[in-house]
């Protein structure tokens, strides 16, 4: 017999594939507040305060509810990074929860070595992105993400409501259709707070150590993880982990935000 934490996910779990397919034609804003109705505060949104997830907060911001917002604080942001989260918190009123990595940037370099991420990215990302977002996850029923169908492979095939095998809750995804054009039309529409380094040729922003600005005509996510071929970090792939139970070692071309 199923213990009542499996059953409940168990029916969550039909709930979502119930409404997923209905899910495709609904706004933004009604996929928003159906989940802030269902989940309650066992919901929130996931941000890198990059421009897609700058939609997301200022749309829950007119939603009419509370909201809760967290991040994955590597302890490697751009100063632009933490500058906007000060913003973000003083604009629309709330405390980003921010989840931090097991080890200091100290205490990694004592265990691992010096610069992690420049000899295996993954390891580094695993330990600073994704086991501290699996501990916040934890604690949710569902997690509210900006992820884009069009920014890579991995993400081609998301849905805007569905069911996350890889952490154990719904995923909900408001823009996944949107294109880049309609996030930008939108922050220039709403007067929307972004990242000063979009205007400089920066248009997906991580870490310090492994974020450039693109040169015309490349991806948009080429200035992520140059010269590894990685492009994304862990969070949106479903596949099991490197190093974790059952996981692989494959390397590059999985994992980022
Ligand atoms: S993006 Fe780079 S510095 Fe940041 S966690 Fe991943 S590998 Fe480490």
């Amino acid at each position: 017999m199923r213990d009542q934490s499996v059953n409940d996910q168990y029916s969550m779990k039909e709930h979502i594939a119930e409404v997923q397919i209905a899910a495709e034609n609904w706004t933004p804003q009604r996929v928003l507040t159906w989940a802030f109705e269902t989940f309650g505060n066992r919901v929130a949104i996931s941000s890198a305060f990059g421009a897609e997830g700058m939609v997301l907060i200022d749309m829950a911001s007119r939603a009419g509810k509370d909201f809760r917002l967290f991040t994955i604080d590597t302890e490697f942001l751009f100063p632009e990074t933490y500058n906007l989260m000060d913003r973000i918190e003083e604009k629309y009123g709330i405390a980003i929860e921010k989840v931090c990595s097991l080890l200091s940037p100290e205490e990694q370099e004592r265990t691992q070595g010096a610069a992690l991420w420049s000899r295996d990215p993954d390891v580094c990302c695993n330990l600073r992105k994704v086991e501290p977002l699996r501990r916040k996850l934890g604690e949710l029923s569902a997690w509210i993400t900006s992820i884009r169908r069009d920014q890579t492979s991995v993400r081609s095939s998301a849905h805007r409501i569905e069911w996350d095998n890889k952490f154990g809750l719904a995923k909900i995804n408001p823009i996944v259709d949107w294109t880049s054009k309609q996030v930008w039309r939108y922050i220039h529409d709403h007067d929307v707070p972004y990242n000063p380094l979009h205007n400089q040729d920066y248009p997906s922003i991580g870490c310090t150590h492994c974020t450039r600005a693109v040169r015309p005509g490349e991806d948009p996510r080429a200035g992520r993880w140059p010269g590894f071929g990685k492009t994304e970090c862990g969070l949106h792939i479903i596949d099991p982990l490197p190093g974790s139970p059952g996981g692989g070692a494959s390397k590059a071309a999985k994992f980022g935000n």
